[in-house]
């Protein structure tokens, strides 16, 4: 296998199997962090569901055709979950996967690239993550910009009380 080629010492574990509610918070629970590059956003809800639950960092990257964006979610160490900075996903349709829209070749490569690095220093605790920050980077114009993201009280995954109050709902 190629990865074993570039390097011995690592342990690769095939899933063979589409990641569900059922299997998602075991599957989780047996890992120190998740790295998500997946291209659909219930599978991105639930990946950051499940992490949430297991108190598991998640270093999530995205991208469209021109532009990418990564950061480290944690809510067990104060950062924000993924649901705090994108509460909502966007309605079927409205935001294209990249098998439908297509992508830059090399921009799953750089933003692949931040989110190895990212891993590399929540591991050793080398330098500042982007953990409580969204780096966005635009590869059509060159530019790259860290804007700060903060976990919310009220959010539906990581918040606290928040689940009890929408549970109340209207009287009749
Ligand atoms: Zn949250």
């Amino acid at each position: 296998m190629a990865m074993r080629a570039l390097n011995p010492f690592i342990e690769v574990r095939p899933y063979n199997r589409k990641l569900d509610e059922g299997n998602a918070a075991a599957l989780v629970a047996e890992y120190d962090l998740v790295l998500d590059g997946t291209d659909d956003f219930d599978t991105r809800f639930l990946v950051n569901r499940a992490c949430v639950a297991a108190g598991v960092p998640l270093i999530s990257g995205a991208i469209t055709q021109w532009e990418g964006q990564v950061s480290l979610f944690d809510p067990a160490h104060g950062a924000p979950c993924y649901a705090c900075v994108f509460p909502v996903k966007p309605a079927r349709g409205l935001v294209p996967t990249c098998a439908e829209a297509g992508v830059a070749a090399p921009l799953p490569g750089i933003i692949g690239g931040i989110m190895a690095m990212e891993a590399v220093k929540h591991l050793t605790g080398a330098g500042e993550t982007l953990a409580g920050r969204l780096m966005i980077h635009d590869a059509l114009y060159a530019e790259t910009r860290v804007i700060g993201v903060k976990r919310r009280a009220d959010c539906a995954v990581c918040g606290e009380g928040l689940s009890r109050a929408g549970a109340a709902g209207p009287t009749a």
